[in-house]
């Protein structure tokens, strides 16, 4: 009897515990929203890779950016490509987390500067080379910042951060001299070695404090769709500011790094922002002239494509892409898909509300069924 009485009271203070222990997780940010990626921290990264001076190929600001980029991945597995091409000595370098475990998912960046400000207003500084600050030093800076948090990530796949050599030393007129380390790096690779890579995700210009990005081809259509419902996920979900730098109508050309790997049959994509400066045009405004400066490029735009990377490494959202790119994706519009995310958590918080309410109904039961066997022990002369 005393027994009974002390289950019921264990149940009654655990009760309300429960309860409480239930609304908290409901205030939990959503898996994919707690986000450390430091913009400030990646705009610093810029100061310093453009106070190198340019990073020509084979010029010692070069061999000096890639010797701090490899002090900075301690721990990561860490492997350089020596090419040579057109008269130039092209080094890639590649840095891999979780060495040996596959899938995986390969951020690009170009680490060269261009050798010639060649659309520059001024003519007589055409031969100059630029600072390069958003055109090379702010895709690298989103890579280093981001290889800080890769490690306490717990993935279960490789990571690979590629660090392009001789990207943007090319002229307008033929395709043949530009992404030349990207192309060298794809003409060595087997078969084999490209099918064991889920995702290959390039960042290139994108830390113009201007801020206008919108979809890329060549890409792989299911890659844009899950970098589109980040994009919205972050804005909507986790409400880490408004998603309007991201144009979800356009859809520009772009011959850059990504190309080898998307021709090798990886799913690929460019993240980029062709329109460098306030109202710039396709190709204009800041690009390739000696305006394109540290200056130019902000914490803020850094931070926002570092949290679409970040957060997609949370989720999955650049594993398992071409198991489902058989071409239906394409029709998906990915509304729906983000209303069925938030109707997936409001599920989940249904539940822990229903075991809670089970959990209660139990305990009354309990109480009642003590008192009626109090009565009936009464009433038999026990008690
Ligand atoms: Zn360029």
């Amino acid at each position: 009897m005393r027994m009974g009485i002390a289950l019921v009271l264990a149940l009654l203070v655990i009760a309300p515990t429960l309860s409480i222990s239930g609304a908290q997780e409901g205030t939990e940010a959503p898996l994919g929203c707690q986000l450390s990626f430091d913009g400030n921290l990646a705009n610093e990264s810029v100061g310093f890779q453009t106070s190198l001076g340019p990073r020509i190929p084979g010029s010692a600001a070069s061999s000096e950016l890639r010797e701090s980029i490899k002090s900075n991945l301690t721990g990561w597995h860490i492997t350089e490509s020596t090419h040579h091409v057109n008269g130039m000595v092209l080094t890639n370098l590649y840095a891999t987390w979780n060495k040996g475990a596959g899938s995986t998912v390969m951020f690009a960046a170009h680490y060269d500067s261009r050798s010639a400000g060649d659309k520059d207003w001024n003519e007589s500084r055409h031969d100059e080379p630029i600072d390069g600050a958003n055109d090379g030093a702010s895709g690298v800076a989103v890579l280093i910042e981001l290889a800080r948090h890769i490690p306490s990530m717990n993935l279960s796949h490789e990571v690979t951060l590629f660090f392009t050599d001789g990207e943007d030393q090319g002229d307008y007129n033929s395709q043949a001299g530009w992404i030349l380390g990207a192309k060298a790096w794809g003409e060595n690779l087997t078969q084999e070695e490209a099918d064991s890579i889920e995702s290959f995700i390039l960042v290139d210009m994108i830390g113009d404090s201007d801020l206008t990005i919108g979809k890329t081809y060549p890409g792989n259509s299911s890659l844009w769709d899950r970098t589109e419902e980040k994009i919205l996920f972050l804005d909507e979900v986790c409400e880490l500011g408004p998603s309007n730098y991201f144009d979800f109508e356009r859809t520009d050309g772009i011959y850059d790094d990504h190309v080898p790997a998307h021709e090798l049959g990886i799913p690929a994509i460019d993240i980029i922002d062709t329109r460098y400066g306030e109202n710039a045009s396709y190709l204009g405004g800041h690009w390739h002239t000696h305006n394109d400066t540290a200056d130019k490029v902000s914490a803020e735009s850094l931070g926002k494509i570092g949290f679409i990377l970040e957060s997609g490494l949370l989720t999955g959202s650049w594993s398992n892409v071409r198991v489902i790119d058989d071409g239906e994706i394409e029709e998906i519009d990915f509304e729906p898909e983000l209303v069925e995310e938030n109707e997936e958590l409001e599920e989940s918080q249904d539940d822990s509300e229903m075991v809670i309410g089970i959990l209660l109904v139990v305990c009354i039961l309990l109480v009642w069924g003590n008192l009626v066997w109090l009565i009936f022990a009464d009433n038999r002369g026990e008690g």
